[in-house]
């Protein structure tokens, strides 16, 4: 066991899986000027979310202003959000003048808890953003049915969830909105992009995006994105990664951040604002990118769950490893792992020095930051995940050497 240890193992967090072709041949199209984003997008869903509209955007978060434009709120209007989430879904809230009420998750599956949403409506709540986080579907039967006895709107953020279910159907299709997203850390990518599902009612929102085609700009946005994603690929990974960070570490020193941001995005960033101008713009080669990826989705969460049963039955003895349930209101699409355990930061550490990839407070608990200090809310089950949580790494193409030296590093260094 050590032995192997003692070579470095080159396992990344996340590898899209995508061969050569689909890049180079898609990217190829980026150079071209395409004025008609919205050609062949909707055929891609086929009866995914019956009745609603599909509309493509510039990255999954432009999908949760639209509609908050869309949807008729007035500033100081409340919108419930779970607060161990993604920050930028908070930052969004804010800037539109809502006001975050920030609700804690389940313990188990880590998405918004029905009964302290339930517990934090008032008279000034209008809407209820529920995240799938890593995949793991939110129980929508309990918290659909809360939103329509208190007359409050509801929206889905499914950017980990692209093939989660619930009761069998996809999520994105119980909220009155839902957005995906396309960027190159997520199960099914465009390098970039996202998608708005959105009930019929809401009119104008079509071709929302269309007039913003900058092209050099986007071009060296799609390409940077691209050399992040092939960089991710099992055995280049070992060496590119490092270089890479290298030098996004070097540039970021001369005031160039923004390829730091790319390879690791997640990071709170108090200074970030949203602009509806940022992102590289939706574009028809990345329909044509998503097609093979979503035509093979199916396979590829099955084979995911597989390596995660098989990962998890190693782990499950591991004393000071705590496993975190996917499938309690649903299944799961296997786009994240994560478990649970004392010293995540410590852990990771160890195994960015072997060559494991992984993340330790990738999501934060929001009610805690400094920047929200306004809206800040106690959530105890947020607030211990916030401290707990480690990603690890998963993906289909995931060989037996590698599940088994990932699960070894975990026993060997889970008292560290
Ligand atoms: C990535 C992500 C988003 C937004 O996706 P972008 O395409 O980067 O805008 C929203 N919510 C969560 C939880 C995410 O991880």
């Amino acid at each position: 066991m050590s032995t192997q240890l003692k070579r470095r193992l080159r396992i990344p967090i996340h590898y899209l899986g995508l061969p050569f072709r689909e890049y180079f041949f898609f990217l190829f199209h980026s150079f071209k000027q395409v004025r008609q984003p919205s050609v062949g997008f909707e055929a891609l869903w086929q009866g995914q979310f019956p009745g609603r509209q599909k509309i493509p955007v510039s990255l999954g978060r432009h999908a949760l202003w639209y509609f908050l434009e869309a949807s008729g709120l007035e500033p100081g209007d409340e919108v419930l959000v779970a607060a161990y989430n993604y920050y930028v879904i908070v930052r969004l809230i804010v800037q539109k003048r809502l006001v975050p009420v920030f609700v804690d998750v389940e313990e188990k599956t880590l998405c918004l808890d029905k009964s302290d949403l339930a517990r934090k409506i008032t008279s000034k709540s209008r809407l209820v953003v529920v995240t799938h986080i890593y995949g793991h579907p939110a129980d929508m039967t309990a918290i659909h049915s809360i939103c329509q006895e208190r007359k409050i709107l509801l929206f889905e953020d499914c950017a980990h969830g692209i093939g989660t279910t619930h009761r069998d159907r996809c999520v994105g299709s119980f909220g009155d909105g839902a957005l995906f997203s396309f960027g190159i850390n997520k199960l099914v990518s465009a390098l970039g992009g996202g998608m708005l599902v959105v009930q019929p009612t809401y009119t104008n929102l079509t071709g929302i995006e269309e007039k913003r085609w900058n092209s050099l700009s986007a071009i060296v946005s799609v390409m940077s994105r691209a050399l992040v994603a092939y960089q991710m690929k099992p055995g280049v990974y070992g060496w590119t990664n490092e270089l890479a960070l290298n030098v996004a570490v070097y540039l970021e020193r001369w005031g160039f951040d923004w390829f730091r941001n790319l390879l690791t995005p997640m990071k709170d960033n108090s200074r970030y604002r949203f602009s509806v101008y940022h992102g590289p713009g939706y574009r028809n080669f990345m329909t044509n990118m998503l097609k093979p990826q979503i035509e093979r989705l199916g396979d590829q969460i099955n084979r995911r769950r597989e390596i995660l049963k098989n990962i998890e039955d190693r782990l499950e003895s591991i004393v000071g490893v705590e496993l975190v349930e996917r499938d309690t209101h649903g299944r799961s699409n296997a786009s994240y792992f994560v478990i649970r355990v004392a010293r995540p930061e410590t852990m990771a550490r160890k195994f960015l020095q072997l060559g494991i990839g992984c993340h330790p407070h990738e999501f934060l608990d929001c009610s805690q930051l400094r920047q929200f200090s306004d809206f800040s809310n106690y959530c105890p089950v947020a607030f211990e995940a916030d401290k707990h949580v480690l990603r690890l790494p998963i993906y289909a193409e995931m060989k037996d050497e590698a599940i088994a030296a990932l699960c070894s590093a975990v026993a060997e260094h889970i008292d560290e």
